[in-house]
């Protein structure tokens, strides 16, 4: 088994990892050289998650979105290892990263060992399937390859229901959160722009239900909001079901406490949990498998950090939020990635960074589709909320992305990135058809 050390491990290039990567590399890597910063990943590319709904839909092309990690790495001096993290050892300060196989299950790359001076675990989330009968049947949005898989299945449906007598095809959707509704919000633009290329013979109708157990979709948010979505939503013919718990998932159908629902295609996309491998790293976990970390996102464990999904952060700073932890979202793990890069590199010039880090809530924005979103932005420290809707909101939910790319990126290359897209789409069509 080979072994290599490096001083800064990050595991997980996500909206986190990835961006602490980048930003420890630039600033320490381009002098000392790459043997300092590690990125290991499960994946080859990058594809920023809260995409993953865009993905599934087709109205993302992961060809064309996902960010090589190595080319990555070589534009911001870090270095990247593929592999699927499978033991850490915080006391050893020592981690392993599973075999890689080949088809047909030959080993590829053997298992590899790494050592660390400092390790920072960013490995995300999965979701909560609450043990739900039947629910490890549905499709997930956990991971690019699930949108994938779900999108190649959503085309199939697409094709049996415009040669099928019936002319209709269903997709129930559990949770209603911003994951499920903005997913429904797409799936609708999916199927407008495909009817837009069927002749009026293979026109069919898409039938879509969220399927949510609390009293209003989009609970986290603020009622205005949920309210403005839920309109939203029906107007587009979207069933929202509220107050129906889902008691099994069956091949053709959701069981709920309202009855039956049947569907062609089934999303589970309700809840958040962390790995239950994370229990296994010697590190504080929570009910959720979150490792626990104090108000600098250090760990149990001297030398490791955790940030992003698979950290249970306390919100401090924020009145009425203490004792609560900071929610699962992009945007946290945005400024716990540069809240950390200043500890570590404080941490270097033998400093420690006194202030603890404090989430700043900039509010909350969901994508409708078709330019349209809906949400609140925060008008800072206990300032007023401002609720947005349209092209406004939809514009703040892209910068939210573009945020995340001009950290790893860098701002010229964002606009040209961005501006390559959009001429892309203007060519080719915003529905990926294969
Ligand atoms: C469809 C969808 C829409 C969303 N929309 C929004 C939104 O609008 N706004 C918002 O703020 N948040 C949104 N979120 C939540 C947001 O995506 C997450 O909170 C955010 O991505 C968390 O960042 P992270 O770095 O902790 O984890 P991730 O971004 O999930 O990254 C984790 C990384 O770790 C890697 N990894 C995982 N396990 C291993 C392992 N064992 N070994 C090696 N690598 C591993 C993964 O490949 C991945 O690259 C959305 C989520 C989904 C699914």
């Amino acid at each position: 088994m080979a072994g290599m050390h490096y001083d800064i491990v990050i595991v997980g290039g996500g909206a986190g990892g990835l961006e602490l990567a980048a930003r420890l590399g630039r600033k320490l890597g381009r002098k000392a050289g790459k043997e300092r910063v590690l990125l290991i990943d499960r994946s080859s590319f990058h594809i920023w998650k809260p995409t993953l709904h865009e993905v599934a839909a087709g109205t993302l092309d992961t060809h064309q979105e996902g960010l090589s990690y190595s080319i990555l790495g070589r534009a911001n001096h870090f270095s990247f290892l593929l592999g699927e993290l499978d033991s850490f050892d915080p006391v050893a300060k020592r981690l392993s990263l599973k075999p890689i196989l080949a088809e047909g299950g030959k080993v590829l790359v053997p298992e590899r060992s790494v050592t660390f001076t400092w390790g920072v675990l960013a490995i995300g989330s999965g979701s909560n399937l609450f043990g739900t009968p039947g629910a490890d049947q549905a499709h997930l949005l956990e991971r690019t390859e699930d949108a994938e898989v779900f999108h190649t299945r959503l085309l199939a449906a697409f094709m049996k229901a415009s040669f099928s007598a019936e002319k209709t095809m269903s997709v129930a959707i559990v949770g209603g959160g911003a994951t499920g509704v903005e997913l429904s919000a797409e799936l609708i633009e999916a199927h407008r722009e495909l009817l837009g290329s069927l002749g009026s013979e293979q026109r069919f109708r898409l039938d879509i239900a969220i399927v949510e157990a609390a009293p209003r979709i989009l609970g986290g948010l603020p009622e205005k909001i949920s309210d403005q979505a839920t309109v939203a939503l029906e107007r587009k013919g979207v069933r929202v079901h509220t107050g129906a718990k889902v008691v099994a998932v069956h091949p053709d159908r959701l069981e709920t406490s309202q009855g039956d629902i049947p569907a062609d295609l089934i999303v589970w996309a309700a809840g958040v949990k962390a790995a239950p491998g994370n229990t296994a790293y010697g590190l504080e976990t929570n009910k959720t498998n979150q490792f626990v970390v104090n108000d600098r996102l250090e760990t149990s464990a001297p030398d490791v950090w955790a940030l992003g999904d698979c950290a249970a952060v306390p919100w401090v700073g924020t009145e009425g939020k203490e004792g609560s932890i900071v929610p699962a979202r992009a945007q946290a793990a945005h400024q716990q990635a540069s809240y950390l890069a200043k500890a570590l590199i404080a941490r270097l010039g033998q400093r420690r960074v006194e202030a603890p880090f404090v989430y700043k809530d900039f509010g909350s924005l969901v994508s409708l589709g078709e330019n349209r979103g809906v949400g609140a932005l925060m008008g800072g420290l206990g300032g007023p909320n401002f609720f947005v809707e349209g092209l406004i909101a939809k514009w703040a939910y892209i910068s939210l992305h573009l945020d995340h790319h001009r950290a790893i990126m860098g701002t010229p290359k964002t606009i040209v990135l961005a501006l390559a897209r959009l001429l892309q789409q203007r060519v080719a069509g915003r529905l990926k058809l294969h």
